[in-house]
């Protein structure tokens, strides 16, 4: 069995490196029937209103809302947790997400490509060293309800990831830094999940 990456657009090569380098077998997904042979999901960051019309195109959209419903472990990054954001607010017209996660995010919450930043994050969750986040054309979590739980926040207070029971999602870009603790935090939702054995 092996941990599937969205492979429609963005930056999915990254992530399969990473799942790679931590013992995963990885699948590119693209069509129902790839996504139907994993036991989690990545979703990569690049750009959630193009990904939103792909995975529509492909057929991709139902079975994926299926499968976070059934449990699927799944892992967004920046335009992945838009993807699964119950409400996105700052989307083109017409822009729907896959959804499961209790909360709203605003696109281009920090502005331009030029209002890309980088900083030190807290996240409790993954122990006590700093997470160094790359922040590009990023997302934030406007509001988290009451089925979601802030994992980290930035400076000003604002929220950066999130966790659902088996979703994961972060504004930032683990996957370009060589911060793999995020992935091996879904990686043990995935065994633990034990999805499509
Ligand atoms: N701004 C992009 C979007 O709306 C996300 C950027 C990213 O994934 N780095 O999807």
């Amino acid at each position: 069995m092996s941990v599937g990456v969205l492979a429609l657009q963005g930056d999915f090569r990254e992530h399969a490196d990473v799942l790679r380098s931590l013992g995963s077998e990885v699948t590119l997904v693209r069509r129902p029937e790839e996504l139907a042979s994993v036991t989690g999901l990545v979703i990569p960051g690049g750009e959630s209103s193009v990904m939103d019309k792909l995975t529509r195109m492909f057929g991709l959209a139902d079975p994926l809302r299926a499968a976070v419903e059934r449990g699927m472990p799944v892992y967004g990054t920046c335009a992945g947790l838009i993807m699964l954001a119950d409400t996105v607010l700052d989307g083109i017209s017409g822009q729907q997400s896959i959804g499961g996660l209790d909360i709203s995010v605003r696109r281009n919450a920090f502005g331009s490509q030029t209002a890309s930043f980088e900083t030190d994050l807290d996240v409790p969750a993954l122990g006590n060293a700093p997470v160094h986040a790359v922040f590009i054309r990023a997302p934030v979590v406007e509001s988290v309800g009451p089925r979601a739980t802030a994992l980290a926040t930035i400076a000003d207070g604002r929220c950066v990831a999130v966790e659902q029971g088996n979703l994961l999602g972060t504004s930032f870009h683990p996957e370009i830094t060589g911060e793999y603790r995020f992935h091996e935090y879904f990686l043990q939702k995935v065994q633990t999940a034990g999805f499509g054995a």
